[in-house]
């Protein structure tokens, strides 16, 4: 057995009788070593540490009062006991105020003393189990505090620095950048789409896709490089030292190929495609907020155009979002002002084409700007929520004039309108569409909404759920745009609906591009096995109804007949073709 650690003691004293006697009754319990003098003890202390030290007050040049604190520097927790021959409390005092434990009369009473040096290594005792448990709690507090430290500067799914970090990296390439004159890029990076992969295949495969993405990223650009995860999809990167533009080009590329290659996420083969908004320091921002805003309006300039691609901030892309904040200003207080107006856009049929039905359109008449597109404020009420009220107002409105052509004795013309994906989302859409059929007093029949394959994709169950609410009160389901969002063909069987309407961009290559005839072939043949009606949209040319005529299309809309258009125009296309109709009779009779 390994022998008990000995605890030590340093017995000063400078006459030879107290530290023989002091030595003689403790060396066979302690490991003891005497010195005369408070200098000899120092040197001694140099080289080692003691548990205990008892020393004299009295020691001629250093005395046992000014020895203490010389002790304590070097060994906080070494227990101190003095001994004087003077009687005095004030000599106690004094020991006790320098940090001595315990105080020992002269001349000994040994059994005393014994005890004295027994209750004063137990407090050394203590004194070093609680400095290991502080050293232990330091260390532990210390590990936490860097893996907190780390966790606050870091993303922990991809373990890539975080935007807290990304942008101390920049602000310190900022400091060198300017000192040396050198250029910076910054690349915003975000995945098309990302939100439908994740909410169709589960949140488990699209956190794997960007744990992907981030590896991917890394291949792309050299160490010195930063590159971090925002939030979401987004990535950002740093490129500093930069030539030219073209060597960020290049990365870029290498970036947006990367990505369009296929992942491989548990057994699934992914496609995905990038966006990227590139800003450069000094010229797009010399300070960070604004590189980094720049850099944003860049990506969301690539975003608003249909994503898988990149571009450079350019000055008047802010001027554009200037644009777009005076007109979400002012339409906040279109509806107010009354300034929406329905168009309608007339179906007609394939064979005999006659005006068979209409699409509800909005516009807005801006009193600066003129008539604004939809395609520029309904993406913006959408955003801002305000195309809860604005929809209502335009399906109101549209059943109005239905109602009333009906009234009028007019022919009784089915009608659609369209659904964005915020209405869809409102739980009481149905109840809100029942409570304007009633107000109107139009018949369900001849209303049909039109809802887009994302905004159904975003969230099948519910947006199913919602369908089949409205099928009930008696109106039709259409897909919108079909084609251009992310739906398989085989999903369509699952969904309450009636008509599929071909997007524009397949209609528009028909007759020159073989591969969009076999689609728009294949769409139709499968929308008539499934049922489901097919209207055609953005029909402009005679080649291409003919080519839609020939894949049995049933309905088509498009300039080849009419733009869409206010409802007294409307009357007029309505009276056009009765005027024609009564003209082809009188010619047959
Ligand atoms: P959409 O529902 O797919 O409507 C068809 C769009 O194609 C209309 O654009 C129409 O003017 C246009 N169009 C029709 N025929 C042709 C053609 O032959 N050639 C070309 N180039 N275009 C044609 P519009 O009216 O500008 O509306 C754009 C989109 O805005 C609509 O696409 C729809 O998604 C949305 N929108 C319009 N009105 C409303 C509305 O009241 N509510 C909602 N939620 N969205 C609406
Ligand atoms: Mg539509
Ligand atoms: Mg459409």
């Amino acid at each position: 057995m390994a022998e008990k650690h000995k605890e030590s003691i340093l017995i000063i004293d400078d006459e030879a009788m107290v530290r023989n006697v002091l030595c003689q009754l403790l060396c066979d319990k302690y490991f003891c070593i005497a010195a005369e003098t408070a200098e000899d003890a120092l040197a001694i202390l140099e080289e080692k540490t003691f548990d205990l030290i008892i020393s004299d007050i009295d020691l001629g040049r250093t005395n046992g009062i000014e020895l203490i604190p010389k002790v304590f520097e070097s060994s906080p927790d070494t227990v101190v006991v003095m001994i004087s021959g003077k009687q005095t409390i004030e000599s106690a005092i004094d020991a006790m105020r320098v940090g001595a434990f315990d105080y020992i009369k002269k001349p000994f009473d040994l059994d005393y003393v014994e005890i004295a040096v027994r209750r004063a290594l137990d407090h050394h005792y203590l004194l070093t189990a609680k400095r290991r448990y502080e050293n232990h709690l330091e260390e532990l507090v210390k590990q936490r505090t860097d893996e907190l430290h780390y966790l606050a500067y870091h993303d922990a799914l991809t373990d890539l620095p975080n935007r807290i970090l990304f942008e101390d990296r920049l602000f310190q390439a900022f400091v060198q950048a300017r000192q040396n004159r050198q250029k910076i890029a910054v690349l915003f990076l975000s995945l098309d789409r990302f939100k439908i992969i994740s909410d169709t295949l589960g949140h488990i495969p699209g956190f794997k896709l960007l744990q992907e993405v981030a590896e991917r990223l890394k291949r792309c650009v050299g160490e010195n490089s930063t590159i971090a995860r925002f939030e979401g999809d987004e990535f950002a990167l740093l490129l500093t030292q930069i030539k030219n533009a073209k060597e960020v080009v290049e990365i870029v590329e290498k970036i947006v190929e990367e990505i369009n290659f296929p992942f491989s996420i548990d057994r699934n083969k992914l496609f995905t495609t990038a966006s990227i908004g590139v800003g450069f320091f000094p010229e797009d921002g010399d300070d960070i907020q604004t590189l980094l805003k720049n850099t944003g309006v860049a990506l969301s300039r690539v975003k608003a155009q249909g994503g898988n691609s990149y571009q450079f901030f350019t000055p008047e892309m802010n001027l554009s979002v200037l644009k777009r904040l005076s007109l979400e200003n002012d339409l906040r207080y279109a509806l107010e002002r009354n300034e929406f107006e329905v168009y309608f856009q007339p179906k007609l049929d394939i064979h005999t084409r006659q005006i068979v039905g209409m699409e509800a359109l909005v516009r807005w008449n801006h009193p600066k700007s003129g008539i604004v597109s939809p395609h520029d404020f309904i993406p913006l009420a959408e955003e801002t929520g305000l195309i809860v009220p604005l929809g209502e107002w335009v399906l109101r409105n549209a059943c109005l004039q239905n109602k009333k052509w009906q009234n009028d004795g007019l022919k009784f013309l089915p009608m659609s309108v369209n659904v964005s994906p915020r209405q869809l989302e409102t739980p009481n859409l149905s109840e809100i569409v029942a409570e304007i059929l009633a107000e109107t007093k139009m018949d369900a029949s001849y209303l049909e909404l039109e809802v887009t394959e994302s905004s159904i994709m975003s969230d099948p169950e519910c947006a199913v759920k919602m369908l089949n609410d409205l099928k009930k009160i008696g109106i039709r389901i259409s897909i919108d745009d079909f084609g251009t969002g992310y739906s398989s063909l085989s999903y369509l069987k699952h969904l309450p609906i009636d008509v599929l309407k071909i997007d524009r961009a397949f209609v528009q290559d028909l007759a020159s591009n073989a591969d969009d005839a076999a689609l728009v072939m294949t769409i139709i043949t499968l929308a008539h096995h499934l049922r489901l009606k097919v209207v055609a949209e953005g029909v402009e040319t005679e080649d291409q109804l003919r080519y839609l005529h020939l894949l049995k299309c049933d309905e088509w809309q498009g300039f080849l007949y009419s733009k869409p258009v206010s409802a007294d125009r409307f009357i007029k296309l309505l009276a056009d073709e009765n005027q024609i109709a009564a003209q082809d009779l009188m010619k047959d009779q």
